[in-house]
């Protein structure tokens, strides 16, 4: 299945070609045998564009082993990039065996949501550490079910939040967090794309759980939470879908929200498959900050007002290959014996928040947080 072509603009996605995989050879390093080894879940658009080219940038991580339904013609190539055993393909039926090899230290869930939290709990039990990505899981109840059976394995559970572990967010995180701009007065986030084909398994609620909200405006609203770092403690949403749409026979196109946090501070947010849109902006006492684009996968800006400084300047960090940041997180976090900066904790408080901006939208009034 392939993304539309409008998701791959807003996102800025690099595209599988040759050269992409054939960044590979170069992984294999000296010290290749120290990297953790990662196998990957489902061969589809981000793992081919994004995460196997991304295993090509990575300090402690290196690609061992792929799972596929269609490992017959999709595995070929990228075992030959980057010198994978033959062995070392397996599908979902034979998936548990991964227990086997130990070349394997970390799965990463790269399947349709509502797959997320059974291939998490099936890794865990086989003796593997898990990267599972957004949204963790389509209910509060599997996201607690994956955190409790990798207590139980006494494994590690990352979810992939890229723009944590990138320069744009990581910068405008430190700079909210200074004291610099005074208190958060107000933050707007969105998140949003025109989404196409509507057969694909974004728009079928059994597999993705929801609609934009779980795929798209996650992003905005877990970004209210790190730039506040602050947990909502009420929410309220409404939802529109455009009539007789196909794409959105089963799940929503838009979904309008605000947050109110325990500081007092409001955000107000949105999440679309309607309309693009892909910016933060957090207003405070003394200046302000502008993520504008904020969650692409290149070439993000960060704009800001500050205290004492005329206009709106740029304060645009380097950036990172963001896959590759975050799976050199979770590999130094295996080699160091410390926790990975977005443990599975951080995906449920998400899912409960969603959980809350659903009811909110379904009944029309305000939703309270524990
Ligand atoms: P794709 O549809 O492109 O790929 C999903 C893959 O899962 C398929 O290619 C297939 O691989 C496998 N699969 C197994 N069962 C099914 C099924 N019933 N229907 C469809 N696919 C199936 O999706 P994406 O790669 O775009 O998304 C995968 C996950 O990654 C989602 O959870 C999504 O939210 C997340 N994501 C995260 C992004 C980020 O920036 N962090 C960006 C994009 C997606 P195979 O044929 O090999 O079995």
């Amino acid at each position: 299945m392939t993304l539309p072509i409008t998701r791959r603009q807003i996102l800025a996605s690099s595209l599988l070609t040759a050269s992409a995989i054939a960044l590979a050879p170069h992984v294999r390093a000296a010290d290749d045998q120290k990297k953790v080894g990662f196998c990957v879940v489902g061969i589809g658009s981000l793992a081919k564009n994004q995460i196997i080219p991304a295993l090509a940038n990575t300090q402690s991580a290196k690609l061992v082993a792929l799972v596929s339904g269609h490992a017959a013609t999709k595995a070929p190539p990228i075992v030959k990039d980057f010198h994978l055993k033959a062995e070392s393909v397996y599908n979902y039926d034979n998936f548990d065996t991964i227990k086997d090899n130990p070349d394997i230290d970390v799965v990463y869930i790269v399947l349709p949501n509502s797959m997320h939290a059974e291939y998490t709990i099936r890794a865990l039990k086989a003796g593997k550490h898990v990267l599972c990505e957004k949204p963790m899981a389509t209910s509060v109840e599997d996201c607690q079910a994956m955190i409790d059976a990798a207590k139980a394995a006494n494994k590690k559970l990352q979810i992939g939040y890229r723009l944590q572990h990138e320069p744009v967010n990581m910068k405008a995180i430190a700079l909210l967090r200074s004291g610099e701009l005074g208190k958060i007065k107000n933050i707007e986030a969105g998140a949003g794309f025109p989404i196409g084909d509507p057969t694909q398994w974004r728009l079928n609620r059994k597999l993705a759980g929801g609609g934009s909200m779980m795929d798209i405006g996650i992003y905005a609203q877990n970004a209210c939470r790190y730039l506040s770092g602050e947990e909502p403690v009420e929410v309220s949403a409404m939802s529109y879908s455009t009539p007789n749409d196909p794409r959105f026979k089963e799940v929503e196109e838009t979904l309008l929200f605000t947050l109110r946090f325990a500081s007092g501070l409001l955000a107000n947010c949105a999440s679309s498959y309607g309309f693009g849109v892909n910016r933060f902006k957090v207003t405070c006492e003394k200046g302000m900050i502008e993520g504008d684009p904020f969650l692409s996968y290149k070439d993000l800006s960060l704009f800001a007002r500050l205290p004492g400084k005329p206009g709106r300047q740029d304060i645009t960090p380097k950036q990172v290959d963001q896959f590759g940041a975050e799976m050199d997180d979770l590999a130094r976090a295996i080699i160091q014996g410390k926790e990975s900066t977005t443990p599975g904790e951080e995906g449920l408080r998400d899912m409960k928040v969603i959980t809350a901006l659903y009811e909110s939208a379904k009944t029309g009034r305000v939703v309270k947080l524990g």
